[in-house]
């Protein structure tokens, strides 16, 4: 197996021009262990450890532009006001030492429906562009296209991510993930949640439930109707509890869940609608604060 080892970007991409199959690894937690488990034998792996652009962020207070290997541990330290959906799912990755070596860039190259940045990258708003890079030059990938197959993304085999652009928060965020115990596990399911009172729309995402990551885009569309028809942006009142209800249930209803080791399709879909109708109480409560502190 050869080893290749760019010192630079373009070197990076120049290596990945000319083996397209050479396997990139930046953290290596997934990498290693499929390796360890002959999922791959790939003729060559792409190491992208000695290029530091990767493990570099910027926020220009409207988007912050996310290295494809700065660490979760990073983003949860560094990252958390600005991005806190993103933040609070890298809470839940693994243990300290996966945080610390995994990064977003690896969770979008594994694709899997499982990854916990995904839900919250969706939630973060269909602005949310995976910035990808060739020798032929760079491309913004909506997420809304990113992930085409279980595990699979719209990658070019000659393409590189480099970062990845998130809108910064202008409402509250949320993250839930049900595991089979609290730390150190593959999500059953998860939800991302996130509003947007700037442009008066709200973003979902949903891990772990369907073929892909994907949004709940009638529910998305069923609140936004709704915060707008009342009102309720300006007067921050209580949602209701059917509001909240039937947010759940269209929630629920976006998913197409499996039955695997890890839970049946029933649970998944029932665990969706309590985490959809808890992330929104959370985030609306917080939103209500907001806008009476700010009156
Ligand atoms: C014990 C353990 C626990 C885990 N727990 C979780 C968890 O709770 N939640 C979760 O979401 N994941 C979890 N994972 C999976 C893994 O940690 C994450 O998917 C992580 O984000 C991968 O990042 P990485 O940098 O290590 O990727 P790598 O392993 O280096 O790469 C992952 C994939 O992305 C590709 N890739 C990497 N960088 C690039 C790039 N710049 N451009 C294009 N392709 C690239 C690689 O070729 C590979 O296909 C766990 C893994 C382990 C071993």
């Amino acid at each position: 197996m050869e080893f290749l080892r760019p010192a630079t970007w373009d070197e990076a991409l120049a290596a990945k021009a000319e083996h397209p199959t050479a396997l990139p690894i930046s953290g290596g937690t997934d990498v290693m262990v499929e390796m360890n488990f002959d999922v791959h034998r790939p003729p060559a792996i792409l190491d992208l450890n000695r290029v530091t652009e990767l493990t570099e962020w910027s926020n220009d207070g409207e988007v912050v532009r996310l290295g494809a290997a700065v660490p979760y541990s990073r983003i949860i330290d560094e990252l958390s006001g600005p991005l806190p959906g993103l933040a609070l799912a890298a809470h839940t990755v693994g243990s300290p030492q996966i945080r610390n070596r995994g990064g977003v860039g690896g969770n979008l190259g594994a694709a899997s429906p499982a990854g916990d940045s995904h839900p919250a990258l969706l939630a973060a708003g269909r602005d949310v562009l995976v910035e990808a890079a060739s020798v032929r030059g760079t491309r913004l990938i909506p997420i809304d296209d990113f992930y085409v197959g279980v595990k699979r993304n719209c990658l070019e085999p000659d393409e590189l991510i480099r970062a990845v652009r998130i809108p910064v928060a202008d409402g509250p965020q949320q993250f839930s993930k049900i595991g089979t115990r609290n730390a150190m596990v593959i999500a059953v399911c998860a939800f991302g949640f996130a509003l947007h009172p700037r442009t008066g729309t709200v973003g979902t995402g949903i891990g772990s439930a369907a073929p892909t990551p994907r949004r709940a885009v009638e529910a998305e569309e069923y609140l936004r109707d709704v915060l707008a028809g009342r009102g309720l942006w300006e007067s921050g009142e209580l949602l209701g509890a059917e509001v909240v209800q039937r947010f759940g249930e269209l929630v629920k209803a976006a998913a197409s869940p499996i039955d695997d080791v890890r839970g049946t399709a029933d649970y998944r879909r029932h665990a969706l609608a309590v985490m959809a109708r808890r992330t929104l109480t959370w985030t609306w409560n917080d939103y209500r604060k907001q806008i009476r502190s700010a009156a």
